[in-house]
């Protein structure tokens, strides 16, 4: 198919788009470049060994977005631009009201008079706010707890009303819950810029030199350990999973919010000795203060995503440190 990626030179774009490429679709970047590199594509197409055509400018400029349409005729959209950081998005609220939703109807209003009718979207399991029982399927009620969560929550909500109002149309709302790991040729990963807010990231900048210690948020959580427990999912599965998703999309009508985890958890502390054992490196920590906002537990029922998508994530916590160990260990300073 022909699929339009708005933000696909991002961390989970960049290796989205080498599995689309590898299962032979053909792929139009949108991408303002403004938490990425036009680098991570050159190096996707090397591996790859085939094309992908590029655009650069915002979701929300719908005179560029729209010559893209124009040009490429997309049968779908995988839509991953915006922003993404929570700390931030309560300190610029307005920012990601703007950049997220406000992008996403501006690529609505273009996918409705260009008459693509299939969108598969990234959400986030910050769509669920504190959890109420685990592990958390579809139908938990939808309460975030910051602007960037609400971004996420209202987009969903609006895609629901599109999907409903085109007759035909179909649309995926992928839940993700916390994508780590590399592709395995070390040649593409997360490239934060700045600090990462992120465990993994902050893990491997520390096992590299980069940063002196890490610090765990809390360890007097009600957890095998104390330390935080998280659902994290191999970004090689997450970029599957968008593979899954449009397959689905293709034969597919109406709306479906899906979950896109592993099912299983693991602690700061668990996180930190599979990093420790696929670096052979120590990582030293401290335990500070629990992060403002944090939960103590997430974890995905991930048994719709296997019914409707077919998809299961294969990869384990052993594949994520050894993964994001060899991209970091081979681009020190990222891109
Ligand atoms: P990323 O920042 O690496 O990728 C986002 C890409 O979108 C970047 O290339 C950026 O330059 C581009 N972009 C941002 N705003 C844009 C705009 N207005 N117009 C055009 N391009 C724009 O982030 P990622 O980790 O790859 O996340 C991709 C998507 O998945 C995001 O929507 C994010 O909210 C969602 N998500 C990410 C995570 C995670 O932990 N990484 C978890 C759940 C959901
Ligand atoms: N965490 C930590 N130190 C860090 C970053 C994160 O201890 O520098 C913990 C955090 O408190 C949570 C887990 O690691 O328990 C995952 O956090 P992350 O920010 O990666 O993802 P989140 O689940 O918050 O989206």
């Amino acid at each position: 198919m022909r699929v339009l990626v708005t933000g696909g030179a991002g961390y989970i774009g960049s290796h989205t788009v080498l599995q689309l490429l590898r299962e032979r679709h053909e792929v139009l970047v949108y991408d303002n470049f403004s938490n990425s590199a036009p680098e991570s594509l050159r190096r996707v197409k090397q591996l790859a060994n085939a094309d992908v055509a590029l655009r650069e400018g915002d979701i929300r400029d719908g005179a560029a977005l729209g010559a893209s349409f124009a040009e490429f005729q997309p049968e779908i959209v995988v839509h991953f631009a915006g922003l993404k950081a929570v700390g931030e998005s309560t300190e610029k609220p307005l920012d990601y009201y703007s950049q997220n939703v406000s992008g996403s109807l501006e690529l609505l209003r273009l996918m409705t008079q260009h008459g693509c009718k299939r969108i598969v979207f990234s959400s986030s399991a910050t769509v669920y706010g504190d959890a109420h029982y685990l592990p958390i399927d579809e139908s938990h009620v939808l309460q975030p707890t910051n602007p960037y969560g609400r971004t996420k929550h209202f987009i969903e909500e609006i895609i629901r009303d599109w999907s409903a109002s085109v007759p035909g149309s179909c649309a995926v709302l992928l839940r993700y819950f916390n994508p780590v790991g590399a592709d395995a040729s070390g040649r593409i990963g997360e490239d934060p810029m700045g600090i990462p807010n992120n465990l993994f990231p902050y893990i491997a900048q520390v096992a590299v030199g980069r940063r002196p210690h890490l610090n765990i948020f809390g360890a007097d959580y009600d957890t095998r350990d104390g330390t935080g427990e998280r659902d994290y999912i191999h970004v090689e599965d997450l970029a599957r999973a968008h593979f899954a998703a449009i397959t689905y999309a293709a034969k597919s009508h109406g709306c479906e919010a899906i979950n896109i985890g592993t099912g299983k958890s693991a602690t700061v502390l668990e996180m930190v000795k599979a990093f420790e054992a696929a670096s052979g490196r120590k990582i030293p920590y401290q335990i500070v203060d629990r992060r403002a906002g944090d939960v103590a537990r997430m974890v995905a029922d991930a048994g719709k995503a296997e019914a409707l998508l077919g998809w299961k994530a294969r990869l384990t916590i052993a594949d994520m440190a050894a993964t994001t160990w060899n991209w970091q260990i081979n681009n020190p300073d990222g891109y």
